[in-house]
């Protein structure tokens, strides 16, 4: 990859798309022409195979076969065949991975899964450690949970939760690679770290499945949850997944227990009794299809594993935002940027966060009305500056779109383009 750090023309980026193994994959997608999308850490890419397969679930599964589909379509098997798909992505095996329901709906499963474990392991245990700049959602739910579960949510600085690490931690909640930064975690060490005082640990993968490698089993993780509309493609609010390591999995039911993770759902008893393994995560009837998107989307990655799989992936990941941050800082210096995403490999997920005191937001709109797409998270004011993002998903993205998507942002600054008033309104959803 030693290349890719030199690289500092148009041509030798396009040198680096002609040797790249990975090229073929970018015609599996329906990338927008004219658009540079580096925002598929929010919303994959729709994948070209998608829209017939749904239109056919539609027309033919649900308009002729209807009710007939939740056999002869394998409707109600999908979320375990989808999950098993997820599974190779992640370091887990089959029937361990089920897709259902939204993260935010599986971290609640999973983390009330966790405490009851702890306070049956360890009843003096009190404390959901996690990290400050966790994705909200992750701390809203904790939060919720400790004050139902008579828990208590400590959130330090990524670098302080190893001496945070103490006695009292029953659970280690983190989300592997971090929204804001792209930041990743070394989760075999924070899980050795966890048990050895005795937590458990659960994983949010919400910017790792399909992004990075994870090896869930080998890091000896405890639970795991994961988004299936950001690097797997799923398509706006797909279903989302999740893991439990099997020792777990029967111990306690998850506190959302509804039919479907029933073992017999269609004895429809009276009172509940939970599905061995990981179906019991299950809760209801499932948007069918959504899972059709996702079960499509998630085909591409079969040949990912042609072209070397999830390893091959990295290597390009790696490449694209190695790039990235070298580009930013030969063509941007003097402009006030700072790189908030770590430049050491093993630190760093798949997009590149940039941080400026002021003007991140009208950057951010000025590079969207040129068609560069990336997006806007908001600081704290204080500590946490405000973020330019920028995914960089290694599926479908050229090394030449980042050439001209940092050439782009350098006309947005020389030109001072970005101090028109319209870039500074905020929309609903930045
Ligand atoms: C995107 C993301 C979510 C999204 O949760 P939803 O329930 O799909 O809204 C959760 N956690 C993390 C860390 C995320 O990045």
């Amino acid at each position: 990859m030693t290349k890719t750090n030199t690289a500092n023309t148009l041509a030798a980026c396009q040198a680096l798309d002609q040797e790249d193994p990975l090229r073929s994959l970018r015609d599996l997608f329906q990338v927008p022409e004219s658009m540079i999308y580096l925002d598929g850490n929010s919303l994959g890419v729709l994948p070209k195979a998608t829209p017939a397969r749904v239109a056919a679930a539609v027309a033919q599964e649900w308009g002729q076969d209807l009710i007939k589909s939740w056999n002869s379509a394998g409707w109600f098997q999908m979320p375990l065949k989808v999950g098993n798909k997820i599974a190779r992505l992640i370091g887990a095996k089959d029937d361990e991975v089920v897709a259902a329901d939204s993260t935010s709906i599986n971290l609640f499963k999973v983390l009330s899964a966790a405490l009851s474990i702890a306070q049956a392991d360890h009843p003096e245990k009190k404390v959901i450690l996690s990290e400050l700049t966790n994705f909200p959602t992750d701390l809203y739910i904790a939060e919720a949970l400790c004050k139902e579960r008579g828990f208590s949510l400590k959130l330090v600085e990524a670098e302080a939760l190893q001496t945070a690490l103490q006695q009292d931690v029953a659970v280690l909640m983190l989300t592997h690679v971090n929204y804001r930064t792209g930041a990743m975690l070394n989760m075999k060490d924070m899980t050795a770290s966890a048990h050895s005082v005795g937590a458990l640990t659960v994983w949010d993968l919400a910017h790792s499945a399909g992004a990075v490698p994870v090896d869930l089993n080998g890091s000896q993780a405890d639970f795991a949850v994961g988004c299936g509309y950001k690097y797997l493609n799923g398509g706006p609010g797909a279903p989302a997944f999740v893991w439990v390591h099997p020792k777990h999995t029967d111990r306690f039911w998850q506190p959302l227990s509804g039919w479907w993770g029933h073992a017999a759902p269609f004895e429809f008893t009276p009172d509940y009794k939970p599905a061995a393994g990981i179906s019991r995560y299950q809760c209801g009837t499932q948007p069918v299809l959504s899972l059709t998107a996702l079960d499509t989307a998630l085909d591409v990655f079969l040949e990912v594993e042609k072209l070397g799989g999830m390893q091959a992936l990295r290597n390009k990941s790696l490449a694209l935002t190695g790039l990235f941050m070298n580009l930013v800082q030969a063509e941007l210096a003097g402009h006030g940027f700072g790189i908030a995403t770590p430049h050491e490999e093993n630190l760093r997920g798949s997009q590149v966060s940039l941080t400026r005191s002021e003007g991140a937001y009208a950057i951010v709109q000025a590079l969207i009305a040129r068609s560069v797409i990336g997006d806007f998270r908001a600081g704290d004011g204080k500590s946490q500056p405000d973020i330019l993002r920028f995914g960089l998903t290694p599926l479908y993205t050229r090394f030449v779109d980042v050439w001209y998507a940092v050439q782009h942002l350098k006309e947005v600054m020389d030109s001072g383009e970005w101090q028109q008033p319209h870039f500074s309104q905020k929309n609903t959803v930045t």
